[in-house]
C-alpha cells in the first residue's frame, strides 16, 4: 500500500508548516549517472573531485498535517491510528447533534438558534476528520461556514426554490434525472458524510428516503437498460462513494452489462471530507470497471491536505481521470487568490480543474451566493494569469431545468466581415483576419503545378 510517502508536492499553507524534508537517493546509483551526464558548470570535475553527487531532494510528505494532529490529541486521545484512518469509524463517529457540536465549537448566536430548528431541513453531520480542519473560533471561517447551519438557511427570498433545476419533474424512476439525451443522473442513496449546507439536493440529501435498495437501483438500471441513446451514466447521491465496495461493485457491473453503456462518471465529495474512504479494495475494485471517471467536490484549499492528496494519487494511480467541481461561495472562495490557490492544489493533485459553479438558488441560499459578475471577474483574474489547465468552466446550471450554461468574460470586442476585434487577459486588444471563402484554382488543371512535381527526382 502506497503510503503517500512518494508525492512530491506541496498542500495547504497550514499543513506545509508540518512537513518533514529528507535528502536521499532512491534508488542507489541513479544519481551518479545523471550527474554524469549532465554535470553542472561549476562542478566540473577535477583532478582531486573523481565524482560529483548532485544534491536530490525529495519532499517526503507529511501523512497528515499539524493541525489534524493537535484536534486528535485534544478530541480523540484513544483513537488509534488504525481508527482513525478507517473510514467506518470516521463515519460512525460523525458529528451530527449539537450537543457533540458544541464540544468541538464555540458556536455563535447564529449557529445555535440555526441548530435548535433544524428538523424541517438538511441535517447536520462533519466527520471528525473534517471537523479537524475548521476553526473552533472564528464562525465566519470558510470550511466552518460550509458545513455549520446558521439563521439565514431559514430566509427563503422570492426567487428561491427547493428544487431550482427542476430535477423531480425530469426524474422517470425514483432516483434517477433524465435531462439530457445521452445521459443520466443516477441517486445511488441520499447519505453523506458531511452535510454542505449550499447542497443543490438538500430537499433529498440526508432525509433517509432514498435507500440504496435493490428493487429501486433495478429499476433505474432497467431505464437505462430500455433508452439505447443513453450512453453516460452519473452516479450521484448523496455520496456513492460511501456505499460499501460491494453495493458500488454491485451497481457498476450492472451498468458495466449494458452495451449501450459507454462510460460511467462517479460524483463525489469524499476525497475532500473522508479520504480514509479511498483505500487500496475500493481502487482495485473501481479499475475493474473502466471508464470510470471522477468528479470531485473540492471548494477551498483548506480542504488540499496531505489526506487529501493521498487519496487523488491513489485514483489517479488508478488511472480514473479527475475533474473537480466548485461552488462559488460568496465570502468563502469568492477571490481571485482563493481561487488560485485551490485551482493551483488541484492540479498538484492531478484533478483537472473542470467547472466552477455560480450557486444554485435553493431555498435559503442567499447568505451563499455571490453576484455572477463575481464569478466572471475570477475567471478574468485565472485566464492568461496562471496555466489554462487551472481554469475551470464558469457555469449556471439554468433554472427551471435547462442545463448548464457557459458564461464567460467578454473577450470579443466585435466583428465585421473581414475580422475579430478581440481583447487578450491584459485588456489589450487585437484584430484577427478572418478567413476568407476564396476560389482556389483546381490542382488538376494546373499545369505549373504539373511541370514543377515532374522535375522533383523520384527516389
Ligand atoms: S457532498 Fe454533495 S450531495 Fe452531499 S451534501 Fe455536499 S453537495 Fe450535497
Amino acid at each position: 500500500m502506497d503510503d503517500g510517502t512518494s508525492l512530491i508536492q506541496c498542500y495547504s499553507k497550514d499543513a506545509a508548516k508540518d512537513e518533514i524534508q529528507e535528502d536521499f537517493e532512491e534508488p542507489p546509483g541513479i544519481l551518479l549517472s545523471l550527474t554524469n551526464l549532465h554535470p553542472r558548470p561549476q562542478e566540473i570535475i577535477t583532478p582531486r573531485q573523481t565524482a560529483v553527487v548532485l544534491p536530490f531532494v525529495v519532499r517526503r510528505q507529511s501523512k497528515t498535517s499539524s493541525k489534524t494532529k493537535a484536534f486528535r490529541r485534544k478530541f480523540f486521545p484513544n483513537a488509534n491510528d488504525k481508527e482513525w484512518n478507517n473510514w467506518h469509524w470516521q463515519i460512525n463517529h460523525r458529528i451530527h447533534t449539537i450537543l457533540k457540536l458544541r464540544r468541538f465549537l464555540n458556536l455563535s448566536t447564529e449557529e445555535t438558534d440555526a441548530l435548535g430548528n433544524l428538523s424541517v431541513k438538511l441535517p447536520l453531520g462533519i466527520t471528525p476528520y473534517y471537523m479537524s480542519l475548521i476553526s473552533r473560533e472564528d464562525p465566519d471561517s470558510p470550511l466552518r461556514r460550509t458545513v455549520v447551519p446558521t439563521v439565514h438557511e431559514f430566509f427563503k427570498t422570492p426567487e428561491e426554490a427547493d428544487d431550482p433545476l427542476c430535477e423531480d419533474r425530469q426524474s422517470p424512476v425514483p432516483g434517477l434525472v433524465h435531462r439530457y439525451p445521452d445521459r443520466v443522473l443516477l441517486l445511488a442513496h441520499d447519505f453523506c458524510s458531511t452535510y454542505c449546507r449550499y447542497c443543490t439536493r438538500s430537499r433529498v440529501v440526508g432525509h433517509g428516503r432514498l435507500y440504496p435498495s435493490r428493487n429501486r437501483l433495478e429499476k433505474a438500471i432497467d431505464y437505462i437498460r430500455a433508452d439505447t441513446q443513453i450512453r453516460d451514466v452519473l452516479i450521484s447521491g448523496g455520496d456513492p462513494l460511501t456505499l460499501s465496495d460491494d453495493r458500488l461493485n454491485w451497481i457498476l457491473t450492472k451498468l458495466r452489462q449494458i452495451p449501450h453503456v459507454e462510460i460511467v462518471r462517479i460524483g463525489t465529495k469524499v476525497p475532500a471530507v473522508l479520504p480514509q474512504r479511498i483505500t487500496p479494495q475500493l481502487v482495485r475494485m473501481l479499475r475493474r470497471h473502466h471508464p470510470i471517471w471522477m468528479s470531485l467536490h473540492f471548494i477551498h484549499p483548506d480542504e488540499c491536505t496531505p489526506e487529501a492528496y493521498r487519496a487523488c494519487a491513489m485514483l489517479a494511480d488508478a488511472g480514473i481521470p479527475l475533474n473537480s467541481q466548485t461552488v462559488l461561495l460568496a465570502g468563502i472562495n469568492d477571490t481571485v487568490d482563493t481561487m488560485t490557490e485551490l485551482m493551483h492544489h488541484l492540479l498538484k493533485m492531478r484533478v483537472r480543474p473542470y467547472y466552477l459553479y455560480q450557486c444554485d438558488p435553493i431555498s435559503g441560499s442567499s447568505h451563499f451566493r455571490t453576484p455572477v459578475e463575481k464569478g466572471l471577474e475570477i475567471i478574468r483574474g485565472l485566464r492568461g494569469f496562471t496555466s489554462g489547465y487551472a481554469v475551470p468552466t464558469y457555469v449556471i446550471d439554468a433554472p427551471g431545468g435547462g442545463g448548464k450554461i457557459p458564461v464567460m468574460p467578454d473577450y470579443v470586442m466585435g466583428r465585421d466581415s473581414s475580422e475579430w476585434t478581440l481583447r487578450n487577459y491584459e485588456g489589450k486588444t487585437f484584430k484577427y483576419p478572418d478567413p476568407q471563402q476564396r476560389i482556389f484554382p483546381s490542382f488538376a488543371h494546373s499545369s505549373v503545378i504539373h511541370e514543377k512535381v515532374e522535375d522533383v527526382p523520384l527516389k
